[in-house]
């Protein structure tokens, strides 16, 4: 296993008029789990393709181990992927698939070969299907033989690109459990792409947010949740996403008044959060941050409730997710059992520890 550096790297496509990855710094451990997540065209894969050494960059810097592979070939390198769409040769059968990568990529003899692909397949419960071609394979099974193909080489990191997004979703989540239990076993160097939040935040150690080509955060999963460092970390990580309220800020005697831009509502947070907080607040605008399931309900009508009607109720089991008129859009979470429904006007409060400001034009979290 090995640490990854990756310094200042940069894609660029079509003579420089896309910026697939733009400036990405990363230090991954030596047996770190990170997942990188974004929205489609953030540069995930491209940023995978680099460190797999199936795309040149335009510049910047990979280390692999204490080597600087940069422009080493694919080949050459110590990584196995695991593709989304399995990759297994179709010709040949499960043994073969496995047993070919390592022909190519070390000197072991045939019985070297085969006692590790042997045990690879004990490991991932496919030691019965070695006989069979991958058409004969359901498409977890598919996944399993992937895996076990790239296990078996004892890579120095692994590379996912999206591997389970073929699956359904049980089967999903048994291969993320699998895959985590292979990372505990292992203790793999891996980098996990997915454009599944909840996956990324499940199963990495730590989390890497693009978009557009930029990284945007990296953390421990809680620590990004809790503390997004800009506007679309908040909304992206977390579901349902985070509200989003434009508000203007005044200091008033009993603390600090906030008012919806579209003047609709207003609330004050207490004198001592204005005094806590007072190096942080030059300004008099903010975008407001909340979490669904930060939001309560409020008894009576304290000074920091809004009033809000309820346009729509959706069941999602355990807990409703109310839709409220505020803003463009806000969805407060609330226990199941709470008796409201459509069209109910209802007082929502928050708990001033959970309250979000961004920068209203650049994004980035104030407090
Ligand atoms: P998705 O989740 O949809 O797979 P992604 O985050 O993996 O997206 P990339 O595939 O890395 O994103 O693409 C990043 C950007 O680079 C996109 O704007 C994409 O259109 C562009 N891009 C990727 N490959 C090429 C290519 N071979 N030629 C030109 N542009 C490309």
């Amino acid at each position: 296993m090995a640490r990854v550096r990756v310094e200042s790297l940069r894609k660029e496509y079509d003579v420089g008029t896309v910026v697939a990855v733009d400036d990405l710094n990363l230090e991954i451990e030596d047996g770190e789990f990170v997942t990188v997540v974004g929205p489609s065209g953030c540069g995930k894969t491209t940023t995978l393709r680099m460190l797999a050494g199936l795309e040149e960059p335009t510049s910047g810097r990979i280390e692999i181990g204490d080597e600087d592979v940069t422009d080493v070939h694919a080949k050459n390198r110590d990584v196995a992927m695991v593709f989304q769409n399995y990759a297994l040769y179709p010709h040949k059968t499960v043994f073969e698939n496995m047993e070919f990568g390592l022909r190519m990529s070390t000197d072991l003899d045939a019985s070297e070969r085969e006692r590790r692909v042997v045990e690879t397949a004990e490991m991932m419960d496919i030691s019965e299907l070695l006989e069979d071609k991958p058409d004969e394979l359901s498409g977890g099974q598919k996944q399993r033989v992937a895996l076990g193909r790239a296990i078996v080489r004892e890579p120095d990191l692994f590379l996912f690109d999206e591997p389970l997004s073929n699956l359904d979703a049980k089967l999903r989540t048994t291969m993320r459990a699998e895959i985590q239990r292979l990372q505990d076993e292992l203790g793999i160097t891996a980098v996990y792409v997915t454009h599944d939040q909840h996956e990324a935040m499940t199963m990495g150690d730590r989390i890497v947010i693009l978009n557009d080509g930029e990284l945007q955060q990296q953390g421990a999963p809680t620590e990004v949740y809790e503390n997004p460092t800009n506007r679309f970390v908040g909304g992206f990580i977390g579901s349902p996403s985070m509200n989003f309220i434009d508000v203007t800020v005044d200091q008033v005697s009993d603390g600090l008044r906030l008012r919806d831009t579209d003047g609709d509502f207003s609330f004050t947070l207490s004198a001592a959060y204005a005094t806590a907080n007072d190096a942080a607040l030059g300004m008099d605008r903010y975008t407001l941050g909340i979490r669904p399931e930060n939001v309560s309900l409020a008894d009576g009508q304290p000074q920091n409730a809004i009033t809000a009607g309820v346009d729509v109720v959706e069941p999602v089991g355990s807990d409703n997710f109310l839709h409220l008129d505020v803003g463009p859009e806000f969805i407060a979470r609330v226990p199941s059992d709470v008796d409201i429904e459509s069209g109910d006007h209802i007082s929502i409060t928050f708990d001033e520890s959970d309250i979000h400001l961004f920068d209203m034009d650049s994004g980035a979290e104030i407090l």
